[in-house]
């Protein structure tokens, strides 16, 4: 299928929310990666959501670029190419774009949408997100107002974020960040809902509940699902239970599954998984290298073995790891099976 049309991505979204269902979202960082998401959530029989961050589209363009639009233009080319030889949807999004990047980076990607659509296109990108959580929380907002207006005009869904996710990804570091901003409060929830509520423009809430990026040891996270459900509770009660939000799920890699499966139930959609996906792509290749090290140098005895240090022999091993772990993080968010294609 081509990537989702606007309409079909909120089906998507919807459909998630009244099933007790999520997406993953896989950040990509080149062909190969992004080639690794759609046989992954195809294999799984999954819709799902591929993401660029600005350091990943800054890797795709080349060390002799170095442009995040450029190279985040040039996947989302790629998988608007070859999602059409799957039969599942695939959303294209964007993922933390902090106020100083909006200019730079989400901005001209927008650009580029309306363009496409001037010349009779599909958008380039679903979804954007923007993550104002390093401003004060009314200033965060009214950056999402005017962004929100855009994306209405452009059929794109926005993400916006609310409290702070914790760890460290893509340099910027929120280690420091002081605990309770880890948590949402209701009142910011209830904040979010006032200011972008009414705008009749889908939208989509990082709300944050003890989640970090990055990698930990079992235990060092402690997530607090319940948060999300409070929150959400909040709105509903002042606005009704349609403005429930689409919430994401930031820094899902090594969360214990029970509370993956606890988040589903308060209108949990997307979880982003970056960490996992790297760990994974990564494993086969470093067996690769391990078992044959003396082949992959010329000696003064011998030649390498081009069959070893030709990219493709460890990097289709790579793609076929990673595709594994996101059909397996498919089943992990009971999006298998679950394709709206079929
Ligand atoms: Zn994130």
């Amino acid at each position: 299928m081509p990537v989702a049309s606007p309409e079909m991505y909120r089906k998507m979204l919807t459909a998630a929310r009244d099933g007790h269902y999520a997406y993953p979202a896989i950040n990509v960082t080149s062909v190969t990666t992004a080639n690794a998401a759609l046989k992954g959530f195809s294999d799984a029989g999954s819709d799902g959501i591929i993401q660029l961050s600005t350091g990943g589209g800054e890797f795709a363009s080349g060390l002799g670029v170095k442009d995040a639009v450029i190279g985040s233009i040039s996947i989302a080319k790629h998988v608007h190419l070859l999602a059409e030889r799957y039969n599942i949807y695939i959303a294209l999004h964007t993922d933390h774009c902090q106020p100083k990047k909006l200019d730079t980076y989400v901005r001209p990607l927008i650009a580029e949408t309306v363009r496409r659509r001037a010349a009779g296109k599909a958008n380039l990108f679903n979804s954007h997100m923007f993550d104002g959580s390093e401003l004060p929380t009314d200033e965060n907002l009214k950056l999402s107002v005017d962004l929100l207006k855009v994306c209405k005009e452009n059929e794109i869904i926005l993400e916006v974020e609310i409290g702070v996710v914790g760890g460290e990804e893509d340099g910027i570091d929120n280690t420091d960040t002081p605990a309770e901003k880890l948590y949402t409060t209701p009142e910011d929830m209830l904040a979010v809902a006032e200011q972008l509520g009414g705008m009749d423009a889908p939208f989509m809430v990082a709300a944050t509940f003890g989640n970090v990026h990055g990698i930990y040891k079992p235990g060092n996270v402690v997530l607090k699902p319940k948060i999300l459900a409070e929150g959400q509770q909040a709105v509903a009660d002042k606005y009704g239970d349609d403005a429930r939000f689409f919430l994401v799920f930031h820094g899902g890699s090594g969360s214990e599954l029970k509370d993956i499966h606890e988040t589903l139930n308060y209108g949990v959609i997307k979880m982003n998984i970056d960490t996992d996906t790297q760990y994974e792509f990564t494993q086969p290749l470093a067996e690769h290298i391990i078992s044959s090290q003396s082949e992959l140098t010329h000696t003064a005895d011998a030649m390498a073995n081009k069959k070893k240090f030709d990219p493709r022999s460890y990097l289709k091993k790579a793609e076929a790891g990673m595709a594994e772990r996101i059909a397996k993080g498919c089943k992990d968010l009971k999006s298998d099976g679950k394709s709206i294609f079929a």
